[in-house]
């Protein structure tokens, strides 16, 4: 049976061949997300070990969805807003919503593919707290993000992870030859 850190190493393996780098960081400023521009996929390191693999699964989750063929016609009106920056609607909160919950049953599955052993109950009951902050900021509006993600979004900090995010791809840059764009294509507009 592996153990956290060896599943960790593992879904990292997984994350290269899809042409994904993992970025791991204590910063506070660094939350799990994906960034689908660059492939890079952020995981903090602020949480435990088992919350860490759990989040890594959900992120994993994401690059699955948004890896198929379908995506921007399942996820028409979450797509749009999201790329343009527009206010959002209330099919493109459902979608916002369905994707969320979706990318932990396609982290579920991949855990499985990858036989890596998990609670599942403990997995789901760590994802519901996340769908339903998703749910309760989809149905109130982002004026009701927790403190947390609101400490995050502080305008400093903001500026704190671009830098974060330019040094990534600086050393992305450096490792890679030609630079990184050339080498990992940007996805179509
Ligand atoms: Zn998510």
């Amino acid at each position: 049976m592996l153990n956290i850190e060896q599943s960790l190493d593992l879904i990292e393996t997984w994350l290269d061949k899809k042409g994904f780098v993992l970025c791991k960081s204590k910063k506070k400023t660094i939350q799990d997300e994906v960034d689908f521009e660059r492939k890079v996929v952020f995981l903090s390191l602020r949480s435990s070990p088992i919350n860490q693999l759990y989040s890594l699964l959900h992120e994993c989750g994401h690059v699955i969805i948004r890896g198929r063929k379908d995506y921007k016609i399942k996820y028409k009106s979450h797509y749009k807003v999201s790329e343009e920056a527009l206010t959002p609607t209330m099919q493109s909160s459902v979608e916002e919503v369905e994707e969320e919950i979706n990318a932990w049953r396609e982290g579920e599955n991949l855990c499985n593919k990858l036989s890596i052993d998990i609670n599942t109950d403990e997995y789901y009951k760590y994802a519901s707290r996340w769908v339903m902050g998703y749910i309760v900021i989809a149905s109130l509006g982002n004026e009701h993000l927790l403190p947390i993600v609101k400490d995050a979004l502080e305008e400093e900090d903001i500026q704190e992870k671009k830098d974060i995010k330019v040094d990534i791809c600086k050393v992305l840059d450096n490792a890679h030859n030609p630079c990184y764009y050339e080498l990992i294509p940007k996805p179509e507009p």
